[in-house]
């Protein structure tokens, strides 16, 4: 059993949550999960847009909220996940997520409400607002040998924004 052991990190505006998102962008390929956990407002779009940018989406990265899901091309596929209003997860089936997961990296706004139906490698984007308005704080941990062989890579890569 390995136990997670988050990797704590803080950014100060928006704009350093997308280069922080932007830095673990280059340590993802095709078939990589990103479940991204936190309130409203505490910046899992923002992520996803630096995230995307880094991989050459051109494309403006919207809230998939309504659409639940967006597909985006850059040098990977992107797809980019909105669960908050699934109400079942059934629904979560009926969005062919195993198939979405084959091509390309996929992240998941809320994804915790669906974990069951989710494959178990994944790395875990957990945001919480900090004390001032623009303060974020981001745990970050790897589920399964998929993520968990990166762990090194990943604290390399985001060392910068450590709390
Ligand atoms: P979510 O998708 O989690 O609901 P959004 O990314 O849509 O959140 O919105 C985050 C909001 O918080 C944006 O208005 C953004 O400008 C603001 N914000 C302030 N500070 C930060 C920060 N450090 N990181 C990310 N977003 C921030
Ligand atoms: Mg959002």
């Amino acid at each position: 059993m390995n136990t997670p052991t988050p990797l704590c990190l803080r950014t100060t505006a928006p704009r350093e949550t997308q280069a922080l998102a932007a830095a673990l962008a280059g340590l993802v390929g095709d078939g990589d999960l990103i479940v991204l956990v936190g309130d409203l407002g505490a910046g899992k779009t923002a992520f996803t847009q630096g995230f995307a940018a880094a991989l050459d989406v051109t494309e403006p990265v919207t809230s998939p909220t309504f659409t639940l899901a967006n597909r985006y091309v850059g040098r990977l596929v992107v797809n980019h996940l909105d669960v908050y209003r699934i109400e079942a997860l059934e629904e979560a089936q009926d969005l062919a997520l195993i198939e979405l997961l084959d091509e390309g990296v996929t992240l998941i706004e809320w994804g915790d409400v669906i974990l069951p139906a989710l494959p178990a490698d994944r790395l875990d984007v957990r945001i919480t607002l900090g004390e001032g308005d623009d303060d974020r704080d981001l745990d970050i941990t790897t589920v399964g040998p998929r993520w968990d062989a990166r762990a090194a890579d990943l604290a390399d890569a985001l060392g910068e924004w450590r709390r």
